[in-house]
């Protein structure tokens, strides 16, 4: 049990990312948070992100590996004192993602879907909220993901939260 609420925590977690997402009735708000599991330290955030938290369109999961991405080695090192040298490469490969909504793999604007950052990125593993509702395009993120071996797991439990967040300022 207390596996499963250590992941429930850092969901709730990525709501709260979520809220802060200025809602627009074109898009989902989502948040995403970024942990780190390397066996020598104790799992820490290494990075979050929401919905249009950069300027534009931008996606929860894109901005928390942007985020994770521009970390200065002193701010790596500082989260990760037991591995003093350890390459972004390296912590990605050993980073769960939480995201609220399931990570997108087809975007209307064009811009390149939230599931190729992350498979670029080579995370571990992607926790989710829910899955992406078809109000605006049919995603197959979770589907992608599997395929290229990424693990996923559906936290089913804050379906109903992670949904009512994303369609806020949705009619
Ligand atoms: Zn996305």
């Amino acid at each position: 049990m207390f596996y499963c609420k250590v992941h429930l925590d850092y969901m709730r977690i990525a709501l709260s990312e979520a809220e802060k997402c200025t809602p627009v009735p074109t898009a989902f708000c989502v948040g995403c948070v970024l942990v780190h599991h390397l066996p020598e330290s104790s799992p820490t955030i290494i990075a979050t992100g929401y919905s249009r938290e950069f300027p534009g369109n931008t996606h929860a999961e894109a901005n928390a590996l942007y985020k994770a991405k521009h970390l200065t080695s002193e701010q790596l090192s500082e989260l990760l004192p037991n591995y003093p040298n350890i390459s972004l490469d390296e912590v990605m490969s050993h980073t769960d993602v939480y995201t609220t909504l399931e990570p997108c793999s087809v975007r209307l604007s064009g811009l390149s879907p939230c599931v190729d950052a992350l498979i670029t990125a080579k995370v571990k593993r992607c926790y989710i909220g829910v899955g992406e509702p078809f109000d605006f395009v049919k995603c197959e993120g979770a589907q992608k993901l599997r395929d290229i071996g990424i693990e996923v797991v559906w936290l089913n439990e804050l379906q109903e939260d992670c949904l009512a967040v994303a369609r806020r300022g949705h009619n």
